[in-house]
């Protein structure tokens, strides 16, 4: 199966959609629907989620497998090591071969509860992400991709501790990372440039989710460690009351985001999709979408 990193060419951006497993018929429907739709824009790749814990795994599992076994796009699946033994993420992590899937985006996890809370690894399991990338890399040939968080981790101490477990997690072996969101590029490229310090210099794909509700701007910012830009409150604050126009002036915001990474030579955006293809479409076609590479840089 092509690799991830086969798509990602210096020169060129591309873009990559991510799913989450869908948990009811109806779920499954809108996703299946935003699958096709995205099938014809042929993204560099499609990944799924991975509840941690396990909560999703047999969800996972199927959904990434059917995207390989019945679409034209390559798949790649999130692992979570989170409350599993290590002999439980080696069945998962067989699972995913079984099914054609060679392509694994790979993360420690959050456990259930207060996600800033105390937790106590499994006895038998992992407790950080890098020991996880190792333990992916030696059950067999994948490509592996972890993740990047562009205004830290809300756990980490500090930048610095910050970036040496990044490193740390792209020592291990990992090919690529993907970012959590952010709405100015500044952040994103400052972290590139402390990896590229550091002799990391596997490609780092920013994370971007179309903004076009309130509730998906405050989900932006819940995830991602960060306050809303007064560049962006200041646009779209007045416009709370105005869904349209709340929603044409998020696509907005978010197609000049990507066109500053993309002349910033980024080799893909990677969309957080919602399992919805409509507003990604609408940036991707914004940016000059074509075959699924977008302008030259
Ligand atoms: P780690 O890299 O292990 O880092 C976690 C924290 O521990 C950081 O603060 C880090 O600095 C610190 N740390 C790392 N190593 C050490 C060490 N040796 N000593 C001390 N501290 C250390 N969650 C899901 O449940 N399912 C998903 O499918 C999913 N997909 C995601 C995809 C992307 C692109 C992103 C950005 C996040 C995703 N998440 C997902 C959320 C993710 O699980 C959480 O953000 C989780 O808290 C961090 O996972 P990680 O792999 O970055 O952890």
């Amino acid at each position: 199966m092509t690799r991830v990193v086969d798509r990602l060419r210096p020169g060129r951006t591309v873009f990559s959609v991510e799913f989450f497993p869908p948990k009811s018929d109806e779920e499954e429907r809108l996703l299946w629907k935003a699958i096709r739709e995205f099938e014809a824009l042929d993204p560099a790749y499609v990944s799924v989620t991975y509840g941690a814990g396990g909560s999703s795994r047999d969800r996972t599992v199927r959904t990434t497998g059917r995207i390989a076994g019945e679409t034209t796009l390559l798949p790649m699946a999130h692992l979570t090591g989170v409350n599993h033994s290590i002999a439980e993420l080696r069945q998962v992590i067989g699972a995913y071969a079984a099914e054609g899937i060679r392509n694994v985006l790979v993360i420690r996890g959050d456990p259930p509860g207060d996600p800033m809370g105390e937790w106590i690894p499994h006895p038998e399991g992992i407790t950080y992400a890098d020991e996880l990338v190792r333990l992916v890399r030696e059950c067999g040939d994948f490509c592996v991709g972890v993740a990047a968080f562009p205004h830290m981790h809300p756990r980490s101490a500090d930048l610095e501790s910050d970036t040496r477990h990044m490193v740390a997690k792209l020592r291990a072996g990992a090919d690529f990372s993907v970012a959590q969101m952010f709405l100015e590029p500044e952040h994103f490229l400052r972290l590139r440039d402390r990896l590229a310090q550091r002799g990391c210099h596997q490609p780092l794909l920013p994370g971007i989710m179309p903004i076009t509700t309130p509730k998906v701007l405050g989900m932006t910012t819940q995830l991602s460690n960060m306050t809303i830009p007064s560049a962006v409150s200041s646009v779209l604050d007045p416009l709370a009351g105005d869904p349209a126009g709340f929603r044409a002036a998020g696509i907005e915001i978010t197609t000049k985001l990507c066109e500053k990474l993309i002349a910033e030579g980024v080799p893909a955006l990677h969309f957080y999709s919602l399992n919805r293809a409509q507003a990604t479409r609408e940036v991707v076609s914004n940016l000059g979408l074509s075959d699924g590479v977008l302008k030259a840089t």
